[in-house]
């Protein structure tokens, strides 16, 4: 049963569905007939006509919780996989900034994909018939640059926390972007490299100075904060730049090349 306090019109309200908390607008209608729930990438809306109560409209969510859930998931899913807006056509974020992506193909080549960071973009080099997409060369690349990155930051912070890491990993996981095992092995994701570095370096401290402290502890969170003075502000940026970090690659490179076998998406 969703629990709610207070509910009024045209607020957004947390309501909790199915153990989840979940923003949910109640729209008032003076023009609708029936109570009405609309599921999208933004949350949930439910439209409740002008005689009706708004409890009534908490009763029909109540009631459809299953549906809701369910249509949430299905949202949350588009999203990891929704096209970039036009903004981000052809291009990616690297270091924080927004950078073009060119695909040169020639004909013949066999040589494997070439990445390179050339002037204010990079281009990804291939064959017009090459069996690795440029998508997967394009995250190779990143993937090397983020690893590059990441221990630059970690030989320093290693000097604050005192401790070293037993093994990194450069994950691809769409949802975390740091983890600290019991063995003391840290992964990052890859992803990262998109982030500024202030937010690389907070990610970095933050995995590291669980090498030390296991738990989210208050004692946890001084010793990040006396090494990183932007723990706040990279939080803030990933969850403000989530929907642009989790992009699939493909979307931006691999398409059709035009008429001069060069691809500008
Ligand atoms: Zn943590």
């Amino acid at each position: 049963m969703p629990q709610a306090e207070a509910i009024c019109t045209n607020t957004l309200q947390h309501i909790l569905l199915d153990g989840q908390d979940v923003a949910c607008r109640f729209v008032c209608s003076k023009t609708a007939k029936k109570l009405r729930i609309k599921v999208t990438l933004d949350g949930v809306e439910v439209v409740v006509p002008e005689d009706r109560e708004v409890q009534d409209g908490l009763a029909f969510v109540a009631n459809n919780q299953a549906w809701v859930t369910a249509q949430l998931e299905r949202a949350r899913q588009l999203r990891a996989v929704r096209r970039p807006d036009k903004r981000m056509q052809g291009q990616v974020l690297f270091r924080g900034e927004l950078v073009s992506v060119k695909v040169l193909r020639i004909d013949r080549r066999i040589a494997p994909n070439k990445v390179a960071l050339e002037g204010s973009g990079i281009s990804i080099t291939c064959g017009s018939d090459a069996r690795t997409p440029a998508s997967r060369s394009l995250e190779n690349w990143l993937r090397k640059q983020a690893r590059e990155s990441i221990k630059k930051h970690m030989a320093d912070v290693a000097k604050r926390v005192n401790r070293t890491p037993n093994r990194i990993y450069i994950m691809g996981q769409r949802t975390k972007w740091g983890n600290c095992s019991a063995l003391g092995n840290l992964s990052f994701n890859w992803r990262l490299i998109m982030a500024p570095d202030y937010v690389l370096r907070y990610i970095v401290t933050h995995e590291m100075a669980h090498l030390a402290i296991p738990d989210h502890s208050r004692r946890f969170w001084m010793t990040v904060q006396s090494i990183c003075q932007n723990a706040d502000r990279a939080r803030q940026w990933l969850i403000s730049n989530a929907d642009n970090i989790k992009i699939n690659l493909s979307t931006i490179v691999d398409s059709v090349p035009d008429k001069q076998g060069i691809l500008t998406t």
